[in-house]
């Protein structure tokens, strides 16, 4: 629909909250999938408008008139008070509900006490905060970000999700993703062809789900229809599924009776069967974090490093990346007296060199090292030499472990 203007829009806008009023906007619920296991995980409510003869008129025909000027708000807060009274009627009969993403347009921001609303309608109908997920469309965080990144933060503060919509169907832009704190990463339909095939397709979804993953964002696949755009977006570890494979937009009766029968929406599969070798790679390296809680990645011909994962190890103040003779010497001063030097020359950086031009595979030493509480426990410190087949950097991985309880 083009830019309405004047009176056609107007009465547009007249009618629609003329429909609010005699209840003939009604909400309808498309369900949410756990990707791997098929199990229901939420339901984003949709906008329909029943006109008079009983047909149902889709909100591409009247959300644009609305957003045009900032009548959308009314609706936005229509379609939150609804979905509060279902949870509401569903909790007090079924003692069960599943949480419901609303959208919510950007002129939102210019509400003044939005937060302060927000929590006000949630509150009488006395509905968990975190039943309540926030859905904002991609292109309305472009401009002004920071006012937008502050909005977000007050809503998140509160307890209530949110989530960023339609992304990769605009001006998407990755530092967009990096300034704004969400919770959830919808990835718009856009971005799915009908079987995946296309290799620069693959490779685009690909690396939005990894760092989506990095940022550690939850994220939910739209527009999913084939069941090979399930077996790719299962092969990019993506989260949740929402698409018409699944299940369709649905009036609340059933859904409620969907969420009562809490079946999964596809028989579960076996996960080695389905899932790729990205998620298998995952897995190792959390069973690895396990028992090495201190992993760094260091490049000895560049004298860099990185850390790849740092999680209560004994002392909690360390670098994450830099000079890796920096980090051996910080790490040095955590150690005890007597055993300094022999870190400090073990991990030199000529004498790993030289250990690597002897063909060893790796070198160890076990120091003791002083904790965050002043205490030394025995850490073993292994560096593995490995190989990048782009480079020729002597590249190590060192793995820590603390062979005393903490
Ligand atoms: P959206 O928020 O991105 O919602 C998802 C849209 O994708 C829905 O369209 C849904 O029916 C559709 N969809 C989901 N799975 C599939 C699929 O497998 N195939 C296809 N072809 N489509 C699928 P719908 O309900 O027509 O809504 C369109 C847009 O209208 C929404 O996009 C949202 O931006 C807006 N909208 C709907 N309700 C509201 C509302 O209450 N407030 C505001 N501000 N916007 C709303
Ligand atoms: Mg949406
Ligand atoms: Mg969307």
């Amino acid at each position: 629909m083009g830019n309405l203007t004047g009176d056609n829009r107007e009465w547009l806008c007249r009618e629609v909250f003329r429909a609010m009023e005699e209840d003939k906007i009604k909400v309808y619920y498309q369900p949410q999938f756990d990707a791997l296991t098929g199990k229901l995980t939420g339901a984003e409510a949709l906008a329909r408008w029943i006109s008079e003869e009983g047909s149902v008129v889709m909100p591409g025909s009247f959300i644009p008139a609305l957003e045009q000027g900032d009548e959308i708000t009314q609706l936005d807060w229509h379609m939150l008070r609804k979905v509060c009274l279902f949870l509401k009627w569903q909790q007090e009969r079924d003692g069960h509900t599943v949480p419901i993403a609303v959208n919510f347009s950007r002129q939102h921001v210019k509400e003044e006490r939005f937060v302060s609303k927000l929590c006000e309608m949630v509150d009488t109908y006395g509905i968990p905060h975190n039943k309540i997920e926030i859905e904002i469309t991609e292109s309305a965080l472009v401009g002004q970000e920071e006012k937008i990144s502050d909005w977000i933060e007050g809503i998140r503060r509160q307890g209530f999700r949110v989530a960023i919509d339609d992304f990769g169907s605009g001006l998407s832009s990755l530092s967009l993703v990096k300034d704004i704190s969400a919770d959830v990463l919808k990835i718009d339909k856009s971005l799915l062809s009908h079987n995946c095939e296309d290799e620069k397709e693959r490779i685009v979804l690909e690396s939005i789900f990894y760092f989506a993953h990095r940022l550690k964002l939850t994220t939910v696949a739209e527009g999913v229809e084939t069941r090979e755009q399930l077996g790719f977006l299962r092969t990019c570890s993506c989260k949740e599924i929402q698409g018409f494979l699944f299940a369709k937009p649905m009036e609340q009766e059933a859904f409620a009776a969907l969420c009562r029968k809490g079946k999964a929406a596809a028989e579960q599969e076996d996960i080695l069967k389905i899932q790729a070798p990205s998620s298998a790679t995952q897995m190792l390296l959390d069973a690895v974090f396990i028992r090495y809680p201190l992993v760094i990645l260091a490049n000895l011909t560049r004298n860099s490093f990185y850390m790849m994962a740092y999680e209560d190890f004994t002392s909690h103040c360390c670098p994450s990346t830099g000079v890796f003779d920096e980090l051996i010497a910080h790490g040095a001063s955590t150690m005890h007296p007597e055993d300094r030097e022999l870190f400090r020359t073990t991990f030199q950086i000529e004498n790993l060199m030289a250990a690597h031009d002897r063909g060893e595979q790796w070198v160890s030493v076990v120091t003791r090292q002083m904790g965050d509480d002043g205490i030394y426990r025995r850490v073993e410190t292994t560096d593995y030499f490995v190989k990048n087949s782009s480079v020729d950097d002597v590249l190590v991985i060192a793995l820590c472990h603390n062979l005393d309880e903490r």
